[in-house]
C-alpha cells in the first residue's frame, strides 16, 4: 500500500504541487492550510468547504493524524513539557516557556543528537534519526491545541530542543517556512530562531534560504576549550564559524543579529579571561550573548557556575559593550530545562551517521 502523504509540514508551494497533481484548483491550498493551522481540524470530514469527493480522496491518500502524547507535565513555574511518541519506541520532547510578555515553544529537530557536546544530556543519549518536517510542525500543533484551552499562546519558536537543526536542513527549512507563513503560523522572522552548534556550510546555506534568526551555541572563546565542550569545533573551528556568522549577518535585506549562547560551567569556561577573550571575539559584531547556567543531569562531570561568577562574567561583557543576558533556569522540576531533554533513543549506534 502506498504511504499516505502527511499534509502537516508541507509548505505552501509543496502543498500546491500536491493539489496540482490531483488536478485540483490552486485555491484548495489556502483552504486546507486554514483548516490545518487556524481551525485545528482533526479530520478531513470537518473540512466542509471541500467537495465530498475530494474529502474522500484525501482520506485514502493523505493523513492529518497527530502523534500520541505520552505525557504532559507542567512545572511549578508554568513550564509545560510534552513527550511525544514517534513510533518504534522513539520519543521527542517539546517545551513551552511562558514569560510575562511572550510564550516560547522550544522544539526538537532530531531524535537524539549526533554532536555529543560534553555538557548536554541529549548528546549523551546518542543519535537515532532526523525528524521529518511534519514531525517538527506537529509539535507546534499539539502545543497550540493545549495552550488554546488554557488561554495561552505561542509568540516565539526556538529550535533549542533535542537535536542539531542544521544537520536536518530541508525539514527544518520547510518547518520555518510554515512558521512564517500567514496561512499557517504567521510568526515574524525575529520570533523564530534556529540554534546551532556551528555547522559552518549549513550556516552559509541558511543565510540565503530562510530569514529566521540564528543562535550559535558558542560556549568557549578559544579552540582548545571548544574542541572539548563542542566537539564539532574540531571540524569547524572558531575562525571558520565567525566567518560564517559574518556572512549570515550581511546576507538578506533586513538587519540581522546573532544570539551567542554560552553555558556557564564552574571553573571550566567561566573565568574572567574567558569573558575577555569572548568580548574580543564578538567585538564589532551585531551580537547578543545569552549566559545559560548549566543544568546538571545524572553522571555529569560539570557543575553550575557560582552566581557571583556569572555576574562578574556578565559585567566584563557589559563593560566591553556587549549586550548580555543570563537565562533564568525554568522547568527543571520536570526535566524540561536546556540540555535535560533526553526523550528515548533506542539505537545509539548511529552517532556518526548524522554528523557528515
Ligand atoms: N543543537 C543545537 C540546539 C539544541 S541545544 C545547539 O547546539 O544550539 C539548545 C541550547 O541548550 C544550546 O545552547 C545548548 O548548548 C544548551 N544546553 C545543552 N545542554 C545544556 C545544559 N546541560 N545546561 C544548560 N544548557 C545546555
Amino acid at each position: 500500500m502506498l504511504k499516505k502523504q502527511n499534509l502537516f509540514g508541507l509548505p505552501r508551494e509543496k502543498l500546491s504541487k500536491f493539489f496540482m497533481n490531483l488536478n485540483e484548483k490552486k485555491f484548495r491550498t489556502k483552504q486546507i492550510m486554514q483548516w490545518l493551522y487556524h481551525q485545528s481540524a482533526s479530520n478531513f470530514d470537518d473540512m466542509h468547504n471541500l467537495p465530498k469527493d475530494l474529502r474522500k480522496k484525501l482520506q485514502t491518500i493523505a493523513t492529518i493524524d497527530l502523534p500520541k502524547v505520552v505525557s504532559l507535565n507542567q512545572s511549578s513555574d508554568g513550564v509545560i513539557k510534552w513527550i511525544i511518541d514517534l513510533g518504534k519506541q522513539s520519543h521527542i520532547e517539546t517545551v513551552y516557556i511562558p514569560e510575562r510578555d511572550r510564550g516560547t515553544l522550544c522544539i526538537s529537530s532530531q531524535i537524539g543528537c549526533a554532536l555529543a557536546c560534553t555538557f548536554c544530556s541529549t548528546g549523551a543519549q546518542g543519535f537515532n534519526r532526523n525528524l521529518q518536517s511534519h514531525e517538527i510542525i506537529v509539535q507546534v500543533i499539539i502545543a497550540q491545541n493545549h495552550l488554546k484551552s488554557i488561554e495561552k499562546r505561542i509568540s516565539n519558536v526556538v529550535f533549542m530542543g533535542m537535536g542539531e537543526p542544521l544537520l536536518n536542513e530541508s525539514s527544518v527549512y520547510d518547518a520555518c517556512d510554515l512558521l512564517l507563513d500567514d496561512w499557517a503560523f504567521g510568526l515574524s522572522r525575529r520570533k523564530v530562531t534556529v540554534s546551532s552548534a556551528g555547522i559552518v556550510p549549513a550556516i552559509y546555506r541558511m543565510s540565503e534560504i530562510t530569514p529566521v534568526s540564528l543562535a550559535i551555541s558558542l560556549h568557549a572563546p578559544n579552540n582548545n576549550l571548544r574542541d572539548i565542550l563542542v566537539p564539532i569545533n574540531q571540524k569547524y573551528p572558531i575562525k571558520e564559524l565567525m566567518k560564517a556568522c559574518h556572512h549570515y549577518l550581511n546576507a538578506g535585506t533586513q538587519e540581522r543579529h546573532i544570539l551567542f549562547e554560552y553555558v556557564m560551567l564552574d571553573r571550566v569556561n567561566d573565568l574572567p579571561e574567558h569573558a575577555k577573550t569572548l568580548a574580543k571575539l564578538l567585538n564589532g559584531i551585531s551580537a547578543k550573548v545569552n549566559l545559560i547556567p548549566f543544568n546538571p543531569f545524572p553522571k555529569t562531570q560539570y557543575q553550575t557556575s557560582k552566581k557571583d561568577t556569572i555576574e562578574h562574567f556578565q559585567d566584563i561583557l557589559f563593560k566591553s559593550g556587549i549586550r548580555t543576558t543570563t537565562r533564568r533556569t525554568r522547568g527543571d522540576d520536570v526535566d524540561a530545562a536546556c540540555g535535560q531533554l533526553v526523550g528515548r533513543v533506542l539505537d545509539k549506534t548511529r552517532r556518526n551517521a548524522g554528523r557528515n
